[in-house]
């Protein structure tokens, strides 16, 4: 296990009327060398080598997570932190765990992949979009030109999904 303990620590946020905190992990293991692989699995939002650092836009938070602390910049409660901070956890020692099977990424991703969005599509070719074939709906959407709004037989559940997904680029 790489990750076993961490203690956490609230922050007021600047404003004095802000009804959020802030809140950090300090971790008692150094995690750095999970964070390319992490970076693979969860697809991050920001990526920086030196220091080693991974920001991720998860629920309209942004989450940081350095060689020993994760930063969440919203958080409602000590229950809110714990619930994410017990999930991040668990994703770096699996990640860590699995890291043989998985390519470690340095960079972020510019655009999105084409068949990751396919992949979340009915793929029924109905045409009810307007478009001839699911193909041509998913590369508008990597072009921003579609969104997952536009294609009436998605269903809810792969409707937030290819919204999550679209939120990291
Ligand atoms: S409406 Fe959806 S399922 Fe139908 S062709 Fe367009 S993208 Fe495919």
């Amino acid at each position: 296990m790489m990750l076993k303990h961490y203690r956490k620590e609230f922050r007021r946020p600047p404003n004095p009327s802000a009804k959020h905190l802030r809140c950090v992990a300090y971790l008692d293991e150094n995690i750095s060398d999970v964070l390319p692989y992490l970076n693979t699995v969860l697809r991050g939002h920001q990526y920086i080598t030196d220091p080693p650092s991974l920001t991720l836009k998860f629920n309209g938070k942004l989450i940081t997570i350095y060689s020993k602390e994760i930063a969440i910049n919203i958080v409602k409660d000590t229950v809110e932190a714990d619930k994410i901070l017990e999930w991040f956890k668990k994703e770096i020692n699996d990640t860590w765990k699995r890291r043989n099977q998985i390519t470690p990424s340095f960079s972020v991703a510019q655009k999105p992949g084409i068949i990751n969005i396919l992949k979340l599509l009915p793929k029924t070719n109905c045409k009810e979009c307007g478009k001839p074939t699911c193909m041509v709906f998913a590369l508008l959407v990597t072009e921003g030109k579609k969104g997952p709004e536009d294609c009436p037989q998605l269903d809810v559940r792969n409707k937030i999904k290819l919204q999550e997904y679209l939120e990291q680029f």
